[in-house]
């Protein structure tokens, strides 16, 4: 008899789930498990958004399991171990599991491999975290695109083209076949994992709520996504960066239910630059710690601005606002993300792998890729064609928070301050000023 052990990453869903689907559809057994790795856990104990999205996500995930007649069983420990010894013990003839490309994942995956050739089971990897392969689209002459706009240009051309996955991957299987007496390991609380609290506004996880979150969209905003993505007290993308990190919906799915709206080609953008810088962490495994163009910058060193950034006490309200933001709800919106990195790489002239931390700490949707990517992009040791470019916090806010409704929503210090005077305290009365309890700006711009 075949029997499979499917191995969860971070493609926690049963619908549009490549390795799920070919799995039920190959073996007669399946057995789906997901290890909580001991080595992440250590590294992310001071992240408690994120263990507390993805415990929400294994709990949705064990509840599709069980109305398809199978469970979750969740193991705490090393990967590898932990997996093999798991599919040793139900005599699982092959582990059927998602391709990823941090170099952790990598590691992980090649050791599994080499662990699975051993003890004679096969190990099969499925697309399922970006909607296109990295590494599938090169540049004549290199192995990875080192600018967007090229990148996009074939990226949309293949995605018309090809249509991407095996469409019936795209329904979740109806019933899965687990073994009578099935494994046990139930996913430990919160609690037990860490000793810090999650931000008071931190999203709920899994694909249930990702799915209702992705409807709430299309209805509301999708339309208007052209005109709307930057502007800052709109709040109006799609909020599912933490959904897509974890997988509780593929990024395949939204670029389906999107296309043919008004505002397709847009958000499809967006959807390409997290492929986009996928493939280039695929290329260059050392970029979590290296400048991927090192330019020579001397970075400043000083503890105390840095922890005002942290803080949200620079005294730039909009970049104040971001960073509260950040704080109270494990998430940023992009365009206060690029304000708040500028001001700390080129205003303040900081390390930004000093940002990047600060930001894995605290995002749900932290992510490799996308984080590190980013912010090399800001700092100009990136993929930018303009390296130099600075973004000047009060232009900034003129242009994507005109009336100041951003910041007074999460600077309650400014919250009784009108209009667009509110990202100018210094301009105030000096005992309004004082009565603000706001600090003076930090540095100069
Ligand atoms: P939407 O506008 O609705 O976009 C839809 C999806 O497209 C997003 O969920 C995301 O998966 C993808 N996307 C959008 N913009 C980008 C982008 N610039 N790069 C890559 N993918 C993008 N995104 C992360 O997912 N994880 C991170 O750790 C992360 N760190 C960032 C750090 C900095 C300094 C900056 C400037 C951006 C960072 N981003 C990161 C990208 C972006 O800010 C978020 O993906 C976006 O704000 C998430 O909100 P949303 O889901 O409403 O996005």
């Amino acid at each position: 008899m075949k029997r499979a052990l499917v191995l969860f990453t971070r493609d926690l869903r049963v619908r549009d789930q490549p390795a799920l689907a070919a799995a039920a559809r190959e073996a007669e057994q399946i057995i789906p498990a997901f290890v909580l790795d001991r080595k992440l856990l250590i590294r992310s104990c001071g992240a408690p958004n994120r263990l507390a999205f993805l415990l929400d996500c294994l709990h949705d995930l064990d509840s599709s399991l069980r109305e398809r007649d199978a469970q979750l069983v969740v193991r705490h420990g090393d990967v590898v171990e932990e997996t093999l010894a798991l599919a040793q013990q139900w005599h699982a003839t092959a582990i059927y599991m998602s391709a990823d490309v941090t170099p952790y994942a990598r590691l992980r995956e090649q050791s599994l491999a080499r662990a699975c050739d051993q003890a004679r089971i096969e190990l099969r990897t499925f697309p399922g975290v970006t909607v296109v392969p990295a590494g599938e689209l090169t540049p004549s002459g290199g192995d990875h695109y080192r600018v967007f706009t090229p990148y996009w240009r074939v990226w949309s051309e293949h995605v018309r083209s090809q249509g991407v996955w095996d469409q019936s991957a795209s329904h979740a299987p109806r019933k899965l076949n687990a073994p009578k007496r099935q494994p046990s390991g139930p996913i430990p609380p919160l609690a037990s994992l860490i000793a810090g609290s999650p931000s008071p506004g931190l999203q709920r996880g899994g694909e249930r709520a990702a799915r209702k979150q992705l409807e709430r969209w299309l209805r509301a905003d999708a339309a208007g996504y052209d005109a709307l993505h930057d502007d800052l007290p709109g709040d109006g993308t799609s909020r599912l960066s933490a959904h897509l990190h974890f997988g509780c919906i593929s990024a395949e799915t939204l670029l389906r239910r999107n296309s043919g709206r008004p505002a397709a080609d847009s958000f499809a953008r967006q959807l390409c630059w997290r492929d986009f810088h996928h493939q280039v962490l695929a290329a260059r495994p050392d970029i979590p710690h290296a400048d991927y163009r090192p330019r020579g910058v001397r970075w400043r060193r000083d503890k105390r601005a840095a922890q005002a950034w942290r803080e949200g006490l620079t005294g730039y309200p909009l970049v104040d606002a971001g960073m509260r933001q950040l704080a109270g709800e494990g998430f940023m919106h992009n365009r206060a993300r690029m304000v708040v990195a500028s001001f700390l790489t080129k205003t303040m002239q900081l390390d930004w792998r000093l940002g990047a931390a600060h930001f894995a700490h605290l995002l749900a949707d932290a992510d490799v890729a996308n984080n590190v990517g980013n912010w090399q992009w800001v700092a100009g040791t990136g993929n930018d064609t303009r390296p130099n470019r600075v973004l000047n916090p009060l232009r900034q806010a003129r242009r994507f928070d005109p009336d100041g409704e951003y910041v007074r929503r999460y600077v309650p210090e400014l919250a009784a301050v009108p209009g667009r005077a509110v990202h100018e305290p210094w301009r105030l009365a000096p005992r309004q000023r004082r009565a603000l309890r706001y600090p003076a700006p930090l540095v100069e711009l």
